[in-house]
């Protein structure tokens, strides 16, 4: 593998050019502006074997510009971990805003919790510890929720991404945005795939599946943003 393969495939978040062009933006635009609070929680998940799951601040950045940009009231978010891009949804939201978080598993928002308790937001959190996929289904039984939200993060199981999509075509509203995370699996799409690190592999072929489909979805305009570890973001057109 040549040097250009073996950077795309490490595992460090940011898929620019170099690791300090990466750092350069994080500290001089991302760092200094990200709440403390936020910053407090990022920390404390850095020490968690699997702290490469969690949202990467620059996307968390944009993430809150789309939230006030739409004046985000109600969303939901598919994928919790220890609670990164939720505090940060809960944080940017109004005091009145509510977010649906759901995760299968509620021992690492267990871990956030405290920091989002001295925040002050949990009031805005329904937190809900179950696969995402029939709470969704769930969520679409009320017919109130029919175009009820304004927003959806999902960074969970990338195997169900698209059936998420099609529930949440349903529950998000026209001229809402739903986000997608990990959409350049750590640059693996543009490898090919006899030069993809096998632990990759499988990722990298659902995540090439649905960057097609989405790419080929009418009822949304896309911008696949290259922040993070790439991130999709989708307007409902109708
Ligand atoms: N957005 C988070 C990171 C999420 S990591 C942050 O900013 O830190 C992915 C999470 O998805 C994990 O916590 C995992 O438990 C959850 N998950 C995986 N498959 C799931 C499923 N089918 N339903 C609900 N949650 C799931
Ligand atoms: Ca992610």
């Amino acid at each position: 593998m040549d040097n250009e393969k073996k950077r795309s495939a490490s595992f460090s978040k940011g898929l620019l050019q170099s690791g300090e062009l990466y750092q350069y933006v994080l500290e001089t635009n991302v760092y200094p502006r990200e709440p403390e609070l936020l910053k407090e929680l990022r920390d404390m998940t850095a020490t968690h074997p699997r702290a490469i799951m969690a949202t990467a601040p620059d996307a968390g950045q944009l993430i809150a510009m789309l939230l006030k940009l739409i004046n985000a009231k109600r969303t939901i978010e598919v994928g919790v971990f220890t609670g990164y891009s939720l505090l940060l949804t809960a944080l940017t939201i109004p005091e009145d805003g509510k977010i649906v978080a759901i995760d299968m598993n509620r021992e690492a928002y267990e871990i956030g919790l405290p920091v989002i308790r001295k925040a002050g937001v949990e009031n805005k959190i329904e937190f809900i510890e179950s696969e995402a996929l029939p709470v969704l289904d769930q969520l679409l039984g009320d017919p109130g929720n029919e175009n009820g939200f304004d927003f959806a993060f999902i960074d969970a199981d990338k195997i169900n991404y698209w059936k998420y999509h099609e529930r949440l075509m349903k529950l998000v509203k026209v001229g809402g945005i739903v986000v997608y995370d990990n959409t350049l699996w750590a640059g693996s799409v543009a490898m090919p795939e006899e030069c993809t690190p096998e632990i990759l592999r499988e990722g990298r072929q659902r995540t090439l599946e649905f960057n097609k489909l989405l790419a080929a979805d009418p009822r949304v305009e896309i911008s696949l943003a290259p922040l993070g570890d790439g991130i999709t973001i989708c307007r409902r057109m109708h």
